[in-house]
């Protein structure tokens, strides 16, 4: 499998994954929205084991969900370009912006819209995916 390679804008960051992503996962909610400044993220969830940052240390903002849980947003201090974000009880598991990477191959479809409920209407949907009003079950782990 090929190790992929990404980082932040501005360079200050960087990584690299040895796993192979199959699926993408777009999420609506409003702290996505907000975090982007667009209509959400879209994401691979990854076992954070396969992910190892090469160089610089993201900045990590704790967000507070709906749920009551708290969620670390990981992004670029200098530049501020969103990295990834992770549950506070599962580091295992990291929920990657998948624009980060330099070369996202040339498959990957998003296979699961989730947040519905607060998607904007100026987001373009993919009507085929599956959609979840909100958060479904603990994301997989890609296998
Ligand atoms: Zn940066
Ligand atoms: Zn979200």
């Amino acid at each position: 499998m090929p190790t992929l390679n990404g980082g932040c804008l501005c360079g200050a960051i960087r990584y690299s994954i040895d796993a192979d992503i199959k699926e993408l996962r777009a999420c609506h909610c409003t702290h996505c929205q907000k975090a982007s400044g667009t209509g959400g993220s879209v994401n691979a969830v990854l076992p954070s084991a396969q992910v190892k940052f090469t160089q610089g240390t993201p900045k990590r903002y704790d967000a507070k969900a709906e749920s009551g849980r708290t969620l670390y947003r990981f992004f670029c201090g200098d530049c501020g370009s969103p990295l990834y974000s992770q549950r506070q009880t599962a580091p295992e598991t990291m929920v990657l912006r998948i624009g980060s990477l330099d070369s996202p191959p040339d498959n990957l479809k998003i296979t699961a819209h989730i947040w519905m409920r607060s998607a904007r209407s100026w987001d373009a949907i993919d009507p085929g995916t599956k959609q979840f009003p909100q958060q479904p079950d603990a994301p997989p782990a890609t296998k």
